[in-house]
Parts: C-alpha cells; sequence; structure tokens
C-alpha cells in the first residue's frame, strides 16, 4: 500500500520561546547541536535547578490549593514532600543536581530543620531556594493564581530570508507559569510592587477595570544587568521580550489582554557564591536597578567587603526580596517591537537550516557566540572556533 506524504505547505516550522528562541540567542552553535541535534548537555544542572523550581512551584500552588496550608509553610513537613516528587520526575528525564546541592539520594537526617541547611554556606542550596520561594511570594502569590502552565501557540509570517523560505508562516509557542487576577484595592504584597510602578500606573489608568490580567514567569537564576552596555548580558532585554510575546499570543489566543508581566528571580532569595559575584559586579560598575542606592547601603557595604573566600554575608531580606521580583508593564508599542526582533531571530535560525540544508558545513552555518561563562560550561568548546576561553585554555602559566 502506497502511504501519502504529507503535503509540503503544511509544513510549517515551529518555534518555542523558550527552547528556541532564547536559546538560540545564547548560542547559534551551542543551539544547533543541543535543540535541532538532539544532543542533551551532559551537565544540565543549570537545566535541573529551572525544571526543579518550577515543578516545585507548581506543586505548592496545587497543595494550598487543596489543603490551605497556612504559612509560613515547615519545610520538613509541607515542602520536603513536594521536593521529592518533583527530583523523582526529574531522575526519570535524566537530570540530575549537583550532589551537594541537594538531598537527593541520602534523606536528610530526621532531627534536621531548614535552619541546619545553613543556607549561608549554601549546602543544599535547592531546598533553601524552594523554602524561601514558598515562604516569601506564596502567601501573596498563590490566592492570585487563576491558572498555571498555560500553553499558547500562535502564527506569524515567515520572515524576509535571504535564501528561499521553507514556508510561508512559522508557529510560535511558549508556556505562560502563572496566569493571575488582580484586583488593585487587594492587600497583597505583589499588588503593593505593582502600584509603585509608575509606567504601569500610566497603563491601567485609562482602562477602569476591577481586575487585571497578569503574567507570571518564575526564573531560576539571578536578576539580569539591566544596563546591558558593555556587559554583553542580554538576558534582561530577552526576558521583557519573552513577556511581551506571551501578551501578544494570549491576545490572539483568548482574546485576553495582560497589562503587566512579572518576573521571579529566585536565586536572590537565596544566591550562590557565583551569583553573588556577579551581584557584587554588577553594583560596583552601576549596572543594576535594584540594589545599587542609599536604601541598601548596609547591603552594598556588606557585599563591597566581602570576598568570595569568606562566609556569605548576611543580606537584609528587604535587598533579596526587592532584586527578585521584576515588573514588566505591556503596552502595544512594545510587544511590536518585541514580535519584530523575534522575527529577526526566526530569520537568523532559517537562514542556517537552509544553509545547512544546501551542504554547508554546522559550523560555518551557525554563529558561535556566547558569553564567556556560557562557552566555560559547554560541551563543545574543545573543538568550537568561537570558544572565548579556548586561548586560555592553552595558555601555560
Ligand atoms: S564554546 Fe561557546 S561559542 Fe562555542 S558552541 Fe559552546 S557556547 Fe557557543
Amino acid at each position: 500500500m502506497k502511504l501519502s506524504s504529507r503535503s509540503k505547505s503544511y509544513m510549517i516550522p515551529e518555534y518555542s520561546l523558550t527552547g528556541d528562541l532564547l536559546s538560540y540567542l545564547t548560542c547559534g552553535l551551542q543551539y544547533r547541536y543541543q535543540n535541532k541535534g538532539t544532543l542533551p548537555p551532559s551537565m544540565p544542572i543549570q537545566l535541573w535547578f529551572g525544571e526543579f523550581i518550577h515543578g516545585v512551584m507548581e506543586e505548592a500552588y496545587l497543595k494550598w490549593e487543596s489543603e490551605h496550608t497556612q504559612f509560613p509553610w515547615d519545610w520538613k513537613k509541607d515542602i520536603r514532600p513536594i521536593e521529592d516528587i518533583i527530583d523523582l520526575r526529574l531522575q526519570v528525564r535524566g537530570l540530575y543536581p549537583k550532589p551537594d546541592h541537594f538531598f537527593t539520594i541520602n534523606h536528610p537526617d530526621i532531627n534536621m530543620t531548614i535552619d541546619d541547611l545553613n543556607e549561608y554556606d549554601h549546602k543544599k542550596l535547592a531546598s533553601a531556594r524552594a523554602e524561601k520561594a514558598i515562604n516569601v511570594w506564596g502567601a501573596d502569590l498563590f490566592p492570585l493564581m487563576e491558572s498555571a502552565e498555560v500553553l499558547i501557540k500562535g502564527l506569524r509570517e515567515m520572515p524576509y530570508t535571504k535564501n528561499d523560505k521553507r514556508s510561508k508562516y512559522y508557529g510560535i509557542s511558549g508556556v505562560i507559569d502563572v496566569l493571575s487576577l488582580i484586583n488593585m484595592n487587594e492587600e497583597n504584597k505583589i499588588v503593593n510592587y505593582l502600584k509603585e510602578n509608575e509606567e504601569f500606573n500610566n497603563i491601567i489608568k485609562g482602562l477602569d477595570e476591577d481586575e487585571y490580567e497578569i503574567i507570571i514567569d518564575y526564573k531560576g537564576m539571578k536578576r539580569p544587568p539591566n544596563d546591558v552596555s558593555g556587559t554583553g548580558n542580554e538576558s534582561w532585554d530577552y526576558h521583557e521580550r519573552q513577556i511581551l510575546t506571551y501578551s501578544w499570543l494570549r491576545s490572539k489566543q483568548e482574546d485576553k489582554k495582560p497589562v503587566a508581566g512579572i518576573i521571579f528571580y529566585l536565586n536572590e532569595l537565596v544566591p550562590s557564591i557565583e551569583d553573588l559575584k556577579l551581584i557584587k559586579e554588577d553594583i560596583h560598575y552601576h549596572l543594576t536597578d535594584v540594589g545599587d542606592n542609599e536604601k541598601y547601603e548596609k547591603d552594598i557595604e556588606l557585599i563591597e567587603n566581602w570576598d568570595e573566600d569568606d562566609e556569605m554575608p548576611k543580606l537584609s531580606e528587604e535587598f533579596k526580596v526587592d532584586r527578585s521580583i521584576r515588573i514588566i508593564p505591556i503596552d502595544d508599542n512594545k510587544i511590536t517591537e518585541a514580535l519584530e526582533k523575534f522575527d529577526n531571530v526566526v530569520e537568523k535560525i532559517e537562514t542556517s537550516i537552509i544553509k545547512e540544508i544546501n551542504g554547508c558545513k554546522i559550523q560555518d552555518a551557525w554563529k558561535a557566540k556566547a558569553e564567556e561563562r556560557t562557552c566555560e560550561a559547554c560541551d563543545f568548546k574543545t573543538f568550537c572556533k568561537g570558544n572565548k576561553n579556548k586561548t586560555k585554555d592553552f595558555i601555560i602559566p
């Protein structure tokens, strides 16, 4: 029997916002090997924590919804069982944490409490962060949540590529961590942060509605520098574009119009040594929007006097909580700009794919350019011509 093949016009390339577009922006060649070549990274530690904290927050919400457990939650009784469930789910997918970051096989001592995790020397970083994320934000966040893990999809016209187009359109998809409805009269810590944001207030001024839809995204990372001049770190802008694109997809799918996005940078609640080194740099070079003024004088002093071999400084809750939340007001002009930028990324990916289809070598078809830190952890650094550390690796001291 002859099987019919799918008509060419229905082959629409699909791009996921985080899996493809943000991943390509980290490094084109690494994206090609990992995403298009389906080669998983050999040590996906970063991936593990991102997946872990998303899973923990989602499960914690479900538990709160069914049991309405009062905050603060007890780490051993309420949070640790959630960590176990998520860890097992990740193990099935072949994802494991760093041994000193989490009790993955050896369970914590029966008498151990969250204080024994010793947040300041970071023995069990993932548990310390899960506990903080739930107890710092859960009480205010969970009551605002409408739905979690919302899949959104849309179609855009394929941008112009120098070579042939593979299709007239491309598909774009994403998963919104949380959709929430916010009443501005509510007494809530998150609503208070929104009220303090001037741009957001200007946007809702003319709308006069009782409730506003807000997109919420968790990130298992520190707050990126927001002055990207000279840092080479463009995550700040990418994250904003991600929220704006989610908002556009949401308006296409459900005719809803979110007015803001909130990103929680959860590493800020319990920064690692590596995170704190970067926070120190951001403050020193005035690259950050939160934590670099008189309000945080004591914290700045502690951080500036801290050296990576010292014990972690005892930063104030205010400093850590303020740095962990970012408000992104959404307006139509910014959405158009963000979509155009994502079209440009798709154009670049498509151009590389077409080059490869036409016989160009992988390393010549894809751009190899990344931050030094990304190259350091990259599985392809030994043979990649774009590896920033390559020359350093071969310098004999
Ligand atoms: S070594 Fe650096 S430039 Fe090369 S593929 Fe890896 S991340 Fe990209």
